[in-house]
């Protein structure tokens, strides 16, 4: 028993995170404290970035606050794809880079866009990440200011204050989106709290299901038989 708990703790130490977004900031506003509490645990995280986010403002200046926000809840690495801002593409050849990307780093857990975004780029993006993260065992969806009512969270990830205000740290890099940046940050605690009230709790970020596997011991064996 002391054996399986201590497997099952390393495993949570240890976890390789991989967040997905199709702009800069996406990340940071939909799953900004998951990773900060991410960090706190020791795991290792990464962004993976679809867009160059040159449509609204200079491309590199984005791309070094994106830098500038992912050291804020300390991200290991931030990897930009390239594709046009507002022409995100869902076909195999970003299906194929996003799964090479998430093989590499052995991601274990993925963040990714929601399909129920009025975004075309969030909506592919999400898409694509489904495919490319089928073999992924924890897969889960998170939410934008976009993010059409439809959406439906099943798991909550509870907040404390400081790392409510580690992710809006993050967004508010965004230096370039500066006024859009402070309103949607204000916008985040109204939206953590509310989340925080339907989890029984202070602050939350939610998250659609997309898959969660519970490995035992016991069951990790099997697979290793099975396979
Ligand atoms: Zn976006």
């Amino acid at each position: 028993m002391l054996y399986v708990t201590l497997v099952a703790n390393l495993r949570i130490l240890c976890m390789n995170i991989v967040a997905i977004g199709a702009h800069p900031d996406d990340i940071e506003l939909g799953a900004g404290g998951s990773l900060a509490l991410h960090q706190r645990n020791g795991d290792r995280i990464r962004f993976l970035v679809l867009t160059k986010g040159g449509e609204l403002s200079e491309q590199s200046r984005r791309e070094q606050e994106a830098i500038t926000a992912g050291k804020i809840l300390g991200v290991e690495d931030i990897h930009f794809l390239g594709y046009e801002d507002t022409d995100v593409p869902y076909d195999g050849e970003i299906v194929k880079r996003i799964n090479d990307h998430l093989n590499a780093v052995d991601a274990e857990r993925v963040y990714i866009h929601t399909q129920e975004d009025t975004h075309q780029d969030h909506r592919h993006a999400a898409l694509a990440s489904v495919a490319a993260a089928r073999n992924i065992d924890e897969v889960l969806a998170f939410e934008s200011p976009s993010t059409r009512s439809s959406f439906d969270p099943q798991y909550y990830n509870a907040l404390t204050e400081d790392v409510l205000e580690q992710k809006i740290e993050s967004i508010r890099a965004h230096e370039s989106q500066c006024e859009k940046k402070y309103l949607e940050a204000e916008a985040m605690k109204g939206l953590a709290r509310f989340r925080g009230r339907q989890a029984n709790t202070r602050y939350a970020e939610s998250y659609q299901v997309i898959r969660i596997k519970e490995t035992t011991l016991e069951t990790q064996q099997h697979e290793e038989s099975y396979w």
